[in-house]
């Protein structure tokens, strides 16, 4: 049990049973709660393959703030460090602006949920005059031209847009937080990364980053999406990014065909279409 008393050996997704999948011994670094170093235990669920650190989990929240806090300075501080390992933000933007301009997002009531310093935002402002709404509890930026909403003010949008966030929860309650927010006929734009297998590595790239706690499989999100009432996807490679549909939204029958004229349009396959998940990363 952790401290909120909450079974560790259920699936986050699926509630099925999970069962010890590999451990990874992080070092430690200036200002870790850990400066000896960190072992992780992982736990993958039977059923959907969803791979959860149960270390992270036993966590205090003092600690758990401790290990972000100091982690952020410590990896993220220098400018070369922000640019890499960031979500390709002229491809969101972009991505966004062509389905917008073809009615498949309503860019006209959108929220970037956990949007940190509001990148997306900046960019779809200044690129694609597309001025978008944008909360986060843990930061802020005092840029012009952000509209942060607050948090009692947060309602339902016909689009949230949700950017490497998946990999960092530890609740089931953080991420029925971000689908609460989508209305009924709306859509969820998700960037993180969903394989088909979580490998058992701890030389595994997405590991690297020792506040990454959760890995999503194509099969989770599946099963995720359902839950939610989601029926379709949209999968565009270039902006690594995913769009959620609700059972509800107005072109849900006519999205493949969508997506083909979009296509068409620019030449490539720049969108993938499936009723359900998109699992793209099937090789992986
Ligand atoms: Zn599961």
């Amino acid at each position: 049990m952790t401290e909120t008393g909450e079974t560790t050996d259920s699936c986050l997704i699926c509630r099925s049973p999970t069962d010890p999948y590999f451990s990874k011994s992080y070092d430690g670094y200036p200002g870790s709660p850990f400066p000896q170093g960190l072992k992780v235990d992982y736990r993958r669920c039977g059923q959907c393959g969803f791979v959860l650190s149960q270390t992270h989990r036993a966590l205090t929240p003092a600690q758990w703030e401790q290990l972000n806090a100091s982690w952020h300075h410590h990896f993220e501080s220098g400018p070369e460090a922000r640019i890499v390992n960031q979500p390709p933000y002229a491809d969101q933007a972009l991505a966004l602006r062509l389905l917008g301009a073809n009615g498949l997002v309503d860019t006209g009531d959108a929220l970037d949920y956990a949007a940190g310093y509001g990148t997306l935002a900046r960019l779809l402002a200044k690129y694609f005059a597309t001025p978008i709404a944008i909360f986060d509890r843990y930061v802020q930026s005092a840029a012009p031209g952000l509209t942060y909403v607050a948090e009692a003010d947060l309602r339902r949008y016909r689009l949230v847009i949700n950017s490497a966030m998946f990999e960092h929860v530890l609740t089931r309650a953080a991420l029925d937080e971000v689908n609460a927010l989508v209305a009924e006929d709306g859509v969820l734009m998700l960037h993180s990364v969903v394989c088909e297998r979580v490998p058992p590595d701890p030389d595994w790239f997405y590991l690297k980053p020792i506040v990454h706690t959760a890995f999503h499989t194509n099969r989770s999100m599946e099963i995720l999406m359902r839950q939610w009432g989601y029926a379709a996807s949209l999968y565009a490679p270039q902006a690594k990014s995913w769009f959620l549909f609700k059972a509800g939204h107005p072109l849900l029958a006519s999205l493949a065909q969508r997506a083909a004229a979009l296509n068409a349009e620019l030449q490539t396959r720049y969108l993938h279409h499936k009723p359900g998940f998109v699992d793209y990363w099937k090789g992986f």
